[in-house]
């Protein structure tokens, strides 16, 4: 039995095992940093499990040392932001990049991103353009506003239009629309970071149009009205509905800014989805600005949009913050074709990937799990059973919160290891493949699942089921 502690010295030195073979003419164009550094984590990880006496022995052949390091630079020079396959059936997963983009948003980005374009050139006059000019009359006339501009997200319209409309006085809000989106956005600390002072009015159940009437003083200069999109208050319950409030804020001069967080261009009541405002019946309510996401349900990329009355509008572009929170040509390249889309809803709901999965029929689904199922079974054999479930898929990313889109998904049951083991194994496929798991059996659901990513599932899938993968 060798000495643990001898054996330390027939480690590798670094330079020693960089002239292996292996590494030096490996005939991949890993770059020699990460050679190098991938050879000093496969030395040091080697060293750990000869102290560690529990550990078994590892072998310490130059060859396979060097085989180590060459995996582990690989690892090192793979890109970290990657694509994954999504069969969670959640469509707007915020942690999965939400929005998957319409075909001509990609072929616009390809576009704009390759060479020069006019993003702030006005190619009429030969001078100096505006950046929003490129979607602001397709979002006026999808939405009935006057002018409209964009942002980066609409996190960050929030923050622009409370500092710009309110920055140094005070903002109404409903206690019952005091909301934390997620992360750090919460509405007194947006608030708080646009130098409004926020008066609350209401309690959380129960705001009545009397509470604004009672907190209007020579400090207000807004109401915020928040669309409470990733919950509900239910049971005895009342709100004040835009028009109402409206009404009063200018009755008092005081304009409304309405954050409708997902923010729907079309109706969806048709597909069996709840009611929703849309962005054109919050404006015509009488709300001076609305404020929405872009890759929410509109199903475009991270934005955020800001449409109503030209002056409101004009007072927000001319805020300093404007400027830091501007949106980049790729975004608005993908934005305008996304947009485009609306202008026929059945183009937009046939060509945008997000509002396709949210209406497909669950019959379709359905069909899809019955023509995955044999493949599945074929590909993996005895590894595990298989089932088609009922599956219930939701539209996340913080908006409808309640409803459940009904559907079908494929459940499996490894044989050969856990539940846990397999959803392990699968994230550390290429591509990464995340499920969601539910009475210990993971679901395949294929709404979220893009056919092309059909062949590449069952690959990973059958390759996950074996057990003993890294
Ligand atoms: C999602 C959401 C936001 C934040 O929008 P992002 O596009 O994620 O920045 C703000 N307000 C409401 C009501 C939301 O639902």
């Amino acid at each position: 039995m060798p000495d643990r502690r001898t054996l330390l010295k027939s480690l590798p030195a670094i330079d020693r095992l960089l002239e292996h073979p292996q590494l030096k003419d490996s005939g991949e164009a890993i770059p020699y940093i990460l050679l190098r550094e991938a050879a000093q984590l496969t030395v040091a990880s080697l060293r750990r499990q000869l102290l560690d006496t529990s550990a078994p022995l590892p072998d310490l052949t130059l060859d396979s040392v060097a085989v180590e390091t060459i995996q582990c630079a690989r690892r090192l020079a793979s890109p970290s932001l990657c694509k994954v396959i999504n069969v969670t059936g959640t469509l707007l997963h915020t942690n999965l990049g939400r929005a998957p983009l319409c075909a001509s948003a990609l072929n616009a980005i390809d576009q704009i991103a390759r060479g020069y374009s006019n993003l702030e050139y006005d190619l009429a006059r030969g001078e100096r353009g505006k950046r929003f000019s490129h979607v602001e009359q397709l979002l006026c006339r999808l939405t009935g506003g006057e002018a409209a501009t964009v942002v980066n997200n609409n996190a960050g319209a929030v923050l622009l239009c409370l500092a710009a409309l309110a920055g140094g006085r005070s903002a109404l809000v409903s206690r019952g629309e005091m909301i934390e989106i997620g992360g750090s956005f919460r509405i007194p600390e947006v608030m708080a970071a646009g130098n409004v002072r926020l008066v609350e009015v209401g309690t959380t159940n129960k705001t009545h149009l009397r509470d604004y009437l009672d907190h209007f003083d020579d400090q207000t200069a807004l109401v915020l009205k928040v669309h409470t999109s990733n919950y509900r208050v239910v049971g005895f319950t009342e709100s004040v509905g835009a028009a109402q409030l409206a009404e009063l804020a200018h009755q008092h001069g005081i304009p409304v800014l309405e954050d409708l967080g997902s923010g729907l261009l079309i109706d969806l009541t048709p597909y069996g989805l709840p009611r929703e405002p849309t962005v054109r019946e919050s404006l015509a309510s009488g709300v001076d600005v609305v404020t929405f996401s872009g890759d929410k349900l509109l199903g475009g990329p991270q934005a955020g949009l800001i449409v109503g009355q030209r002056e409101i509008v004009d007072i927000i572009r001319k805020h300093p913050m404007a400027r830091a929170l501007r949106i980049d040509k790729l975004t608005l390249a993908a934005l305008e074709a996304t947009l485009s889309h609306y202008l026929d809803p059945n183009q937009a709901l046939r060509e945008i990937p997000t509002l396709t999965m949210l209406t497909v029929p669950a019959e379709q689904l359905q069909q899809r799990c019955e023509l995955l199922l044999p493949r599945l079974k074929e590909a993996c054999g005895d590894a595990a059973s298989f089932a088609i479930v009922a599956s219930s898929a939701t539209v996340g990313g913080g908006a409808l919160p309640l409803t459940e889109l009904p559907g079908s998904a494929i459940a499996v049951a490894p044989r050969l290891l856990s539940t846990n083991r397999l959803c392990q194994n699968l994230r550390n496929c290429s591509p990464p493949v995340i499920g969601r798991v539910q009475d210990d059996r993971l679901l395949i659901d294929p709404r979220t699942l893009p056919p092309e990513d059909e062949q590449p599932l069952i690959g990973a899938v059958s390759h996950s089921l074996q057990g003993d993968r890294p």
